[in-house]
């Protein structure tokens, strides 16, 4: 079997409180192939930047990881000294964020930041760092990079900016990129764009790429599979387009109706009542249970664990059910 370039197994991640542990991640594990585009789609609230913070090792306090192995491309990262991860993030792991100018810096020209990158990780000479940050942005789609490359963050497009920091990532040949709300901030016809060229880009480089967002719509256009998050764990993971026609934890499908294209499929829900629990307040049992209109007695009392039932791994005991009850959501 190809060894995946990450590999998340039963992954913890708790904020310590003064009223007790918070479980913010409760056991995930997940694998992402390279060239392979794996979306984390859920609330706000569900786990899905914490998870991407774990991976690069840069979770907040007073989070911290509470159990678990992360390995990139064999190689276990969780309990590297913050100076070995530092060196893995940038070099092994490229980062995109919602807000372009968190990675950019305001007061130096793009050319220079993206040729102190390339150097930091590659033994190339200045004028060639230079002609490589050219060609990144050629690649990026930024128009005429021999002189764009020489401008300062500020006098780019919100886009355009996203795009330099695609460039910036995929400086060091990262093995992975963690994007997370890559396209959140900007325009829809923006977001198109920006979603195809990540999609091509990791393609082309062969770059596993975790996808942290809410919006189904963009896991959709982008992703080859998806797992969906709920309070700290993975309800259902499977390919993209399995999970988006066929969903089937009852949380999947109320997100299903968050895609416009698909609003007119009067089978899934058009919205989903509630909010996510808080997690001083996550109930026992499924904890999606107050929020679904299928939940029973078992529900309330028993932890639902992923099983892989007819097509991809679901976490809901409709589908570890008698058959009849099964068929409630076939
Ligand atoms: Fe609903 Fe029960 Fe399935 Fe949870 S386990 S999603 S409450 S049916």
């Amino acid at each position: 079997m190809i060894r995946p370039v990450l590999s998340v197994r039963d992954l913890k991640v708790e904020f310590v409180t003064r009223r007790g542990n918070l479980k913010a991640i409760d056991g995930i594990s997940f694998d992402i192939a390279r060239g392979e585009v794996l979306g984390v789609v859920g609330e706000s609230g569900a786990g899905k930047s914490v998870t991407g913070s774990a991976v690069i090792g840069l979770i907040d306090p007073p989070g911290r990881l509470a159990g678990g192995e992360i390995l990139l491309s064999g190689q276990r990262i969780d309990n590297l000294p913050p100076q070995e991860m530092r060196r893995i993030r940038g070099k092994r792991i490229g980062m995109i964020f919602q807000d372009p100018l968190t990675s950019l810096n305001p007061l130096y020209r793009i050319g220079e930041q993206l040729v102190e990158t390339i150097r930091t990780h590659t033994s190339l000479t200045a004028s060639g760092a230079r002609k490589r940050a050219i060609d990144l942005l050629a690649e990026v789609g930024i128009p005429a990079p021999e002189r764009r490359v020489d401008s300062y963050p500020h006098e780019f497009s919100g886009g355009m900016r996203q795009r330099v920091v695609i460039a910036l990532a995929l400086c060091a040949e990262p093995e992975l990129i963690i994007a997370d709300e890559p396209t959140t901030a900007l325009d829809v016809s923006v977001q198109a764009q920006i979603i195809s060229l990540l999609k091509r880009l990791g393609r082309e480089h062969g770059t596993a790429i975790m996808l942290v967002t809410h919006d189904m719509g963009v896991i959709a256009e982008t992703a080859d599979r998806v797992a969906v998050m709920y309070a700290g764990r993975i309800v259902e993971i499977g390919p993209v387009q399995e999970v988006v026609q066929h969903p089937l934890h009852p949380y999947a499908r109320g997100l299903m109706g968050a895609i416009p294209s698909l609003q007119s499929d009067t089978n899934r829900l058009e919205q989903i009542p509630g909010a996510m629990p808080r997690l001083s307040a996550i109930p026992s049992g499924c904890s999606f249970t107050p929020r679904c209109s299928f939940a029973f007695d078992r529900c309330r009392v028993e932890r639902p664990e992923a099983i892989a039932r007819d097509i991809h791994p679901v976490a809901c005991h409709l589908y570890d059910q008698a058959p009849a009850k099964a068929e409630v959501v076939a």
